[in-house]
């Protein structure tokens, strides 16, 4: 086991059955369901899956945790978690915690913006149309179509959320409308449960199945690029629209993106001040500190992570063999 004797398992959904991947860099997340079943019925055979409920406990009052224990996560909140995973976790009996945005405290949450972002600049270039956006990382046209586009996530970051609405209101209307659920369009954009974030009273039912709630800002920025003002008003008001829509407490936070380029210790300062009992990263190490319950570790799974792949990060052995190499 990796050090701290427990790891933390995070997913980002599952591909639902009316969805064909089109677009490796983003469907690469999510996991074909039977292969998430295999990977369940793994650790519930070498493992202790514990209940969110018990490693809070052991967060707020060192409550110990069985010998191997495994947390089960998911982040983002899309449709499928509620229609496509959900019913495997159900089968399998394995609790898991979820961490959603503030878009799914809203009766129409659309799409996750920079998944939207990637489809439409597919649809049609950005370059030139005074779509301007603050920072100095401007895209060079020789650059591959994922380094143009991860330049302009973490440039429109830098914009509060009502302002990067707006600028999103702009490319879509550039780009002739979004070509998710455009009847037209192939296939891999019509699904709804692929790419909508669950709503409101799709999030309730995630959670009166017995799920739990956790927080991962409002709006999903790369945090360390928002003013600290605005990063502040992500992480508090995440967990105050979930509390109040789920009339629960939210003690648990995912950093958006979650690697050391994402956040930092600002962000972990942010997420102590906003009350969370902890705060998970979406990687397996973080350089800047110690581990402490503010930057809890996590096995990022993929679709291209095999079970022997899996069962090394679970078993310390792929961190070990990392830092054995540098
Ligand atoms: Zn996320």
């Amino acid at each position: 086991m990796p050090p701290g004797g427990y790891a933390v398992v995070n997913y980002h959904g599952v591909v639902p059955s009316d969805h064909s991947v089109a677009e490796v860099v983003l469907d690469g997340n999510l996991l074909r369901p039977e292969i998430f079943r295999q990977q369940l019925q793994f650790l519930k055979a070498h493992y202790h899956v514990v209940h969110p409920d018990d490693f809070r406990a052991w967060i707020e009052h060192g409550k110990q945790l069985p010998p191997r224990a495994v947390l089960v996560t998911c982040d983002d909140g899309l449709l499928n978690t509620l229609t496509d995973m959900l019913p495997v976790l159900q089968s399998e009996k394995v609790p898991c915690l979820f961490f959603v945005t503030g878009a799914s405290c809203d009766l129409k949450p659309g799409m996750l913006w920079y998944e939207e972002l990637y489809l439409l600049m597919r649809a049609r270039p950005l370059d030139g149309l005074g779509l301007q956006l603050p920072g100095e990382e401007a895209a060079e046209p020789s650059r591959d179509f994922q380094a143009q586009w991860w330049s302009t996530v973490r440039r429109a970051s830098r914009l509060d959320a009502r302002a990067r609405a707006d600028w999103m209101d702009l490319v879509r209307s550039h780009c002739g409308g979004t070509p998710v659920l455009r009847s037209e369009l192939s296939a891999a954009f019509r699904s709804e449960r692929r790419w909508r974030l669950v709503n409101i009273a799709e999030l309730r039912k995630l959670a009166e199945s017995g799920m739990t709630i956790g927080a991962h800002t409002l709006s999903h920025p790369v945090l360390s690029l928002c003013s600290e003002e605005e990063a502040r008003h992500e992480v508090q008001e995440g967990k105050n629209g979930l509390e109040r829509a789920l009339g629960r407490q939210v003690w648990a936070f995912a950093y958006p993106f979650g690697n050391s380029s994402a956040m930092g210790e600002r962000e972990v300062a942010l997420a102590q001040e906003a009350g969370f009992s902890c705060a998970f990263l979406n990687v397996e190490h973080w350089r800047a500190a110690p581990s402490n319950s503010f930057t809890l570790p996590r096995i990022h799974v993929t679709a291209s992570t095999t079970l022997p792949e899996f069962a090394a990060h679970l078993s310390g052995l792929h961190a070990r063999l990392q830092r054995a190499v540098g």
